[in-house]
């Protein structure tokens, strides 16, 4: 259903590796809450994880808009890029901050698929989306860090070796500005599994490999802090932008699949001996989720457009992700109801995608906190928190 004829070719090779991956897999991994390991494999070996590293780092070197296709195109084969979508946008916290001895240690590794580098250690249990309150302390002790704290919904850390980790290295003083004195640390999660770092999976809704971490004095050497210290969030929040454009792609593929099986369902489907998608109170919410869609998918390349042009794009990144959410939610909402009954048989997969699509109303960011931002920063508004 692409209108974008932009790499027709990285989208029909996706697509392809996709199909070796239908409902039936992803079906199975849902009961079990299993981890897609082979997908994700797959995709690593084809180098898809890897389009935004720079060749010279054994990537391909691709724009921004090279990996919303990849991602846009998984969603829409009805694949799940939860499972390892992170690996595309958390390197580029090494890419950007990293020491140039750090991005030749983890980048080629990284691009080859030898380090999964899928965990984002930010989210806290008691700080939520106030990242300035956060408590994981990293207090340096010769040429280590003691990392004491937790995370919640630190999600693939099971099936990550490296995870970026936020926390506090000086600690808060009068005056100090509560995003101040946070560093990114590079943590190893090979050493330090069993020595100060434990992880602990939550059921979900969804399959989505997420867990809660604990540290208790988890020693990580110094060198792996990235960048300067005390400049950790202004770092976590120049990716924010690539990781809301390429989570708003995966909700325009997400959308595209939803619209496409209920088009294909209200053809076939015949009740009162007629084709159910005859009846407008049928075609309607198809059309309507339709444009829905479409419109999300125009803020989704503006976004990208502007990224690319070497811009900041905060408010175009931000509504891209809200309205492809929004898309994408009352897209599997209609599919749902186009499907009758049959839309709650997992056979038909339709309602684990509807489950599936529903976190990204609330992460990576939720979406009272981007209409905070276009009220305060677009619009003008006083700031409201
Ligand atoms: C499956 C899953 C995977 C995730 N993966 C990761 C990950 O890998 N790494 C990571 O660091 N985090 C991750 N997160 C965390 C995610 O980013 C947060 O859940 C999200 O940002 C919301 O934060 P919170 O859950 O603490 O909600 P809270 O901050 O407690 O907010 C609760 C509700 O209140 C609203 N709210 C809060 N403050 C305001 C305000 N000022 N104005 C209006 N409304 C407000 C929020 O919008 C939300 O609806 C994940 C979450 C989930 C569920």
């Amino acid at each position: 259903m692409s209108n974008d004829p932009a790499y027709s070719d990285l989208r029909e090779a996706v697509s392809k590796l996709c199909s070796k991956y239908p409902g039936e897999y992803w079906r199975k991994l849902d009961r079990e809450m299993a981890y897609p390991t082979e997908f994700v494999e797959e995709l690593t070996a084809a180098g898809w994880l890897s389009v935004l590293i720079p060749e010279e780092y054994g990537g391909a070197g691709l724009p921004l808009s090279a990996a919303a296709a990849v991602l846009e195109e998984m969603q829409s084969a009805g694949c799940n890029g939860g499972a390892c979508h992170a690996q595309m946008y958390t390197m580029g916290t090494v890419l950007r901050h990293g020491s140039e001895s750090q991005k030749q240690k983890y980048l080629p590794a990284i691009a080859s698929g030898d380090l999964r580098l899928q965990a984002f250690g930010v989210t806290e249990p008691s700080s939520g989306t106030d990242t300035g309150a956060l408590k994981t302390t990293a207090k340096l002790d010769g040429d280590h860090f003691v990392v004491n704290g937790q995370k919640i919904w630190t999600s693939r850390a099971e099936h990550s070796d490296l995870m970026i980790l936020l926390a506090r290295t000086t600690p808060l003083q009068e005056g100090m500005k509560k995003t101040a004195g946070l560093s990114v640390i590079l943590v190893d999660m090979r050493e330090a599994l069993g020595n100060g770092l434990t992880i602990r999976p939550i059921r979900t809704m969804m399959n989505h490999a997420t867990t809660e971490v604990f540290f208790d004095n988890l020693r990580v050497p110094a060198e792996n802090l990235i960048g300067e210290e005390g400049k950790g969030f202004r770092y976590i929040l120049t990716g924010m932008n690539a990781e809301r454009i390429l989570i708003a792609a995966e909700c325009v593929g997400d959308a595209k699949w939803f619209i496409e099986r209920a088009t294909d369902y209200a053809k076939d489907r015949h009740v009162f001996g007629r084709a159910i998608g005859q009846n407008q109170g049928i075609q309607f919410p198809i059309a309507k989720a339709y444009a829905n869609m479409r419109a999300s998918e125009l803020m989704v390349n503006e976004a990208l457009r502007l990224y690319e042009a070497g811009g900041n794009p905060g408010a175009e990144a931000n509504m891209a992700k809200m309205l492809a959410a929004d898309a994408s939610f009352e897209a599997a909402n209609m599919c749902i109801q186009t499907h009758g009954g049959f839309g709650f048989a997992e056979e038909f997969d339709i309602e684990r995608k509807f489950r599936e699509t529903r976190l990204y109303q609330t992460a990576p960011i939720s979406t009272n906190l981007i209409l905070s931002y276009l009220s305060e920063h677009v619009l003008g508004l006083p700031r409201s928190y």
